[in-house]
């Protein structure tokens, strides 16, 4: 890590190399996403990514909607990837872009490349051309269209853009090479006839342009410079490359591809994710426990520990899976010391301080966070009724533990030495109240004349206030994998409880929604930002306070 600032990544090293021989002037990249789904991860990891060359570079950076498929674009997902970009802090330059808005270039572009003799209209079904396409081991053959004359092609081309023919009937191929060891150059589709309304451009096409004959024009109109994507696209490069080439731009885009993020046992795939949400088995696309963007910030993750957890994994060329864990570190990273560290009791038993006065609030004073004075102090009410942690007392205390058990003394966090004197339970044998005594002189909790060993927190019984926290576990049981030999995801029953009797401090009950906490010895903890309501928040807990991750 300590050579992250001298050493570059592959990308920057492209970068440098072309600016320095002044093929690149300004750095220009760009976000494309397809509006057909959810960000997650991974794609905060390419947004992160061009955005922080661009600014970087001081160049600048792009949000374009690669919305050239109108059969699965909608604007509920338009509006959700601006509101996530947005979020996670990548700002892009001028408007909002929509590749849809270039599909006139695109049009008179697939028109010259038919007057340069470099497209035809083929009329072959789409099971002729796939058998026409041959394979990764034999060369495809040519479609017998492949030679019509320039004057038909564009007569044809111009029937297909005025919805002269059926869906599929006739398509665009760009006329490259049938024998090249790339299939994607053997003659690939450039356009296609949908008679299917556009969400931006509704019925003004019934031809739409393919996703690799029009990629690389939308980077050339913008001016793109560094055209990153995913590995799966090395193979597309070649025509890339062309299709820049044959249209004639100046100064062409340059695709560079990178390795996609995977995190080990989680789902990332829309497919999958939406087969949860379907069958009602998460709350909807943002529920916390996907790692959606929206589901990340609903569950706590900040843009800050996003960044971070991206700038850790880094950028390569090689695929591979980091662990959840990794993530959780980054969390935890960044709200150490921003957030207050307040007392909440998610599994309550309620401790009675036999000699302090009944109906007596005493406050004390308690600092936000140890490690940052910077956050100040609070005001945290003490009675003689309280709630602690049910495992934070034991009727026979196994050795070495230290915290409440008959005859011993504990310190109340902040408050006071309190010794257990009794406690009853009910008719299953379950401890219903423990019985105590405080020392009035051990106040503040940092008395030092005699030594306790444990330190337990605790909420006042009759100041505190009861709210719901939701805890979580990984929605896939990691013990068996993801998948299922039936490809269904092995769903681990208990990614969800929901603690209705949580008792937390009086200023908890104030948070606002997507309000962060350390909730001491709990985890880290943000308020819901659907659910809570004013006065009543309900919690998530974003990550615990273990860590089984080391950088
Ligand atoms: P998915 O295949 O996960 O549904 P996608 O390819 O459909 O994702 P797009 O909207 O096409 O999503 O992607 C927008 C950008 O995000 C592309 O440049 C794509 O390469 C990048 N991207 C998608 N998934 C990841 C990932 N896991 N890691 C890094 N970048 C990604
Ligand atoms: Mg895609």
């Amino acid at each position: 890590m300590e050579n992250e600032a001298v050493s570059k990544n592959f990308i920057e090293q492209i970068i440098d190399k072309d600016l320095a021989e002044g093929s690149c002037k300004e750095v220009v990249t760009r976000f494309p996403p397809e509006p057909n789904g959810y960000l997650h991860i991974g794609h905060a990891k390419s947004i992160l990514l061009n955005y922080g060359l661009a600014k970087a570079y001081g160049g600048h950076f792009n949000m374009r909607f690669d919305d050239t498929n109108p059969t699965k674009e909608k604007e509920e997902f338009v509006d959700s990837i601006i509101s996530d970009v947005k979020w996670l802090g990548a700002k892009w330059e001028g408007e909002v872009l929509f590749a849809s808005g270039y599909f006139q270039q695109m049009y008179e572009g697939a028109v010259k490349l038919i007057k340069k003799g470099k497209a035809y209209v083929c009329d072959l079904t789409p099971e002729q051309i796939r058998e026409y396409r041959g394979t990764l081991t034999e060369p495809g053959k040519n479609s017998p269209y492949r030679d019509r004359s320039v004057e038909e092609n564009l007569e044809l081309f111009e029937n297909m853009k005025n919805g002269m023919y059926e869906d599929g009937a006739k398509v665009l191929r760009a006329k490259i090479d049938m024998a090249s060891p790339n299939i994607n150059m053997r003659d690939p589709i450039i356009y296609r006839v949908a008679h299917i309304a556009h969400h931006r451009t509704g019925d003004d096409w019934c031809i739409y342009p393919m996703y690799d004959f029009a990629h690389p024009i939308e980077d050339a109109i913008e001016g793109i410079t560094h055209s990153i994507c995913t590995l799966e696209f090395e193979d597309h490069r070649p025509l890339y490359d062309w299709v820049v080439r044959e249209l004639e731009y100046d100064n062409p885009p340059k695709q560079i591809e990178f390795a996609k993020l995977y995190l080990n046992n989680v789902v990332t795939g829309k497919r999958y994710i939406k087969k949860l949400v379907e069958d009602g088995i998460v709350d909807g696309w943002d529920d916390p426990r996907l790692v959606s963007i929206a589901a990340l910030r609903r569950r706590g993750f900040t843009p800050e520990s996003i960044k971070m957890f991206v700038d850790l994994v880094g950028v390569t060329k090689s695929q591979g899976a980091v662990e959840y864990p990794m993530l959780e570190y980054c969390i935890r990273e960044d709200l150490k010391l921003k957030v207050k560290r307040m007392m909440a009791v998610l599994d309550p038993v309620k401790v009675i301080i036999d000699n302090y006065p009944e109906g007596q609030v005493e406050y004390m004073e308690v600092p936000n966070n140890q490690e940052n004075p910077e956050l100040g102090s609070r005001m945290v009410p003490f009675t003689r009724e309280h709630y602690i942690e049910r495992e934070d007392f034991m009727e026979e205390p196994p050795k070495k533990y230290f915290r409440l058990f008959p005859g011993n003394e504990v310190r109340l966090m902040n408050a006071y030495f309190v010794t257990c004197v009794d406690y009853k339970k009910d008719e299953n044998g379950k401890v219903t109240e423990i019985h105590c005594t405080y020392d009035p002189a051990t106040k503040g909790g940092n008395f030092t004349e005699r030594k306790v060993k444990g330190t337990i927190h605790w909420v006042s019984a009759t100041e505190g206030v009861k709210v719901t926290s939701r805890l979580y576990e990984n929605i896939i049981d990691e013990e068996k994998g993801v998948y299922n030999e039936d490809g269904s995801l092995n769903l681990n029953p208990n990614s969800l409880t929901v603690v209705e009797e949580c008792f937390v401090e009086p200023e908890l009950a104030k948070a606002s929604k997507e309000e962060k906490f350390q909730f001491v010895r709990n985890g880290y903890f943000c308020a819901d930002m659907k659910d809570s309501e004013e006065g009543k928040p309900v919690f998530n807990r974003i990550v615990s306070l273990k860590s089984s991750f080391k950088l």
